[in-house]
């Protein structure tokens, strides 16, 4: 008989996640814990089942782009493919952006709603991206205050009826840059006699869900002085009633590395009807609710990769014999997996630290300290988790061998599609740029500092090395903070705001996991949590470094 190997398998995905369990067990009470319980296994049963399957065959879809209909009309239209089809009814009636806006379970209604976006993520081959923008859109009209448009927009965005649930887009990018948009080029002109409505002019360079029915956009009115200020929200409806496009042309769809079954377009806005969502300037402040929901959204869908590439790869280790015996008997690749487990657990933790800090801060229950926290982990836990979700899936593929590398496998895929994260939504650079602007607004280290001592605080004797190692690397990047700004000035701060920022991340998911450990104790499962503890501490904390090798950057960039 020839040999065949089995491939890996995965059950419901809820079920088997012993890292989401603990962490509701740990941190829902009961009586919440007892009500969301029954969704996730829900969810968990189509993302290991139906969708993961559906997800391995269909891995060759993509959208398509009809731009002329037969008689030579200008249509637009993108047809979608089956399993984003159907990805669209599961969003809409799982509830996975409603819930957080019905918040049934309080404050930790967000806890909910990313427990169900964490299940499910990895088998609908990024669906969550549209609707990180349909939630981050939600969130903003809320804050807008804008009553004619929340009135309009969020029943539908928040729907739980497929046939009239929205999603919405959120284009910001256009030529000039996706990082600096203060540069945009889109003019926005008032349309006489209605006050607040403007065409816009200009070209979007990359407008993800295409297929949205609204968006978030800037614009510049006329008039207005360039620069950052001058931009103005604006919301637009992709088409008008009669069905045509709102003087929106699709000029191509990107040919992208991953995330291919999500429609990324080219537009160009020829008179695009669109209404002014907070007066007529300070746009960028005014979308910052969207970018902050959809980098909780990053994180938790950078965390979703890891955990699926690891529950294959281990499924796979006790399948594959190799020198006489499973991997998983191997002890190589037992701690080549068990270093990759303890950076996703800490990944995890940091991810759900953010999206319960969010929670509270959506039921008006956040302290100033837990404010000051949550300005600060925002860019942090989108950077450091992406970075983590990009090295996972490479090392997982490698756990399979060439099969790691084979499309129909799937697994190619996982590394594909993480690596988008730690580009859009704000890359690594510009986010650590981010957090020095929350520095230089005020703001200074301690809530992580108090953070991280506060996770730590109560950890027993086999925990001490990972919480020592947690408090030094913060005091440590606090220290270097100071000397390097007065020393080398805001110019060696930025030189080193990555390496800053990665630090402060990677510290408070070792004191998360050092906390999750010593409050899994009473109910006797705290001895995986208190690995990962210690072995995520030898993989690495701080990665400050002083000033002298920050200098060595130009000599290496310019050669010679
Ligand atoms: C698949 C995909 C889908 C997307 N969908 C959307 C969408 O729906 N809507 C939307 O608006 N955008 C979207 N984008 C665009 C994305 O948000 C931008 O590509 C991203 O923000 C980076 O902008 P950029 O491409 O202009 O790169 P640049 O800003 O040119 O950056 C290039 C490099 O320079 C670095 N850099 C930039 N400024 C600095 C600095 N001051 N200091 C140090 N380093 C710096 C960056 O870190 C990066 O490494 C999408 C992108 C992709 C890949």
């Amino acid at each position: 008989m020839a040999f065949y190997q089995t491939p890996p398998e995965l059950g419901n995905t809820y079920a088997g996640d012993d890292v989401l369990r603990r962490y509701l067990r740990n941190t829902l009470s009961g009586d919440v814990l007892g009500r969301v319980d029954a969704e996730l296994t829900e969810i968990g049963e189509l993302a290991g089942g139906e969708l993961y399957r559906e997800s391995l065959v269909t891995y060759r879809d993509e959208p398509r782009l009809e731009q002329w209909d037969a008689w030579g009309h200008r249509v637009d239209a993108i047809e979608l493919t089956p399993l984003w089809r159907k990805a669209q009814r599961i969003a809409a009636e799982k509830g996975v952006v409603a819930t957080a806006y019905e918040k049934k379970s309080g404050a930790l209604s967000r806890v909910h709603q990313f427990s169900l976006v964490y299940l499910v993520e990895p088998s609908w081959h990024v669906y969550s991206c549209p609707l990180a923008m349909t939630d981050g859109a939600a969130k903003t009209l809320l804050v807008s205050k804008n009553q004619a448009l929340i009135e309009r927009a969020l029943p539908r965005l928040t729907s739980r009826d497929p046939e009239t649930a929205w999603t919405s887009g959120q284009w910001m990018t256009e030529r000039t840059g996706g990082s600096d948009v203060a540069i945009s080029e889109t003019i926005a002109r008032p349309v006489p006699g209605e006050s607040g409505v403007f065409t816009l002019h200009g070209t979007k360079w990359f407008s993800s869900a295409t297929t949205s029915q609204m968006a978030l956009t800037l614009g510049r009115p006329e008039g207005n002085p360039p620069g950052g200020p001058g931009l103005a929200l604006f919301y637009v409806e992709v088409r008008k009633a009669d069905g045509t496009m709102n003087n929106i042309a699709v000029n191509r769809l990107k040919d992208k590395l991953g995330s291919r079954m999500l429609p990324t377009a080219e537009l160009t806005l020829d008179g695009a009807r669109a209404i002014a969502v907070i007066g007529d300037k300070d746009g960028i402040k005014n979308i910052t609710p969207m970018l902050n929901i959809t980098r909780t959204w990053n994180s938790v869908c950078a965390v979703a990769g890891m955990r699926r590439g690891l529950a294959l790869a281990k499924d796979y280790a006790r399948r594959r014999v190799a020198f006489g015996a499973p991997l998983s008997e191997k002890p190589l690749h037992v701690d080549t997996l068990a270093a990759m487990e303890a950076e996703y657990e800490g990944a995890f933790l940091l991810a759900f630290r953010a999206v319960e800090l969010l929670g509270k801060e959506e039921c008006g229950e956040l302290t100033e300290a837990e404010a000051a926290l949550l300005r600060l982990l925002t860019p942090i836990v989108k950077l450091v988790t992406a970075k983590q979700g990009v090295a996972i899936a490479s090392e997982c593929l490698e756990a399979f061998g060439g099969a790691g590398y084979i499309e129909d496998t799937g697994l190619p895929r996982l590394l594909r599609d993480a690596q988008v994260l730690p580009i859009w939504e704000g890359t690594t650079n510009v986010l650590s740029l981010d957090l020095l602007r929350v520095l230089a607004k005020g703001g200074n280290i301690q809530p992580i500092v108090r953070e991280v001592h506060a996770c730590v605080g109560g950890a027993d004797a086999s925990l001490r090395e990972p919480a020592e190692a947690a408090v030094r690397a913060v005091e440590h990047a606090g220290a270097w903070l100071l000397r390097t700004l007065e020393s080398g000035g805001p110019s060696a701060v930025e030189a080193g705001a990555r390496r800053l920022a990665l630090t402060l991340g990677r510290a408070l998911e070792l004191a998360l996991l050092v906390r999750e450990a010593t409050r899994s104790k009473p109910f006797g499962d705290d001895a995986k949590p208190a690995a990962a503890a210690r072995r995520f501490c030898r993989n690495g904390v701080d990665l400050v470094l002083d000033e002298s090798i920050a200098h060595d950057a130009r000599t290496l960039f310019d050669g010679q």
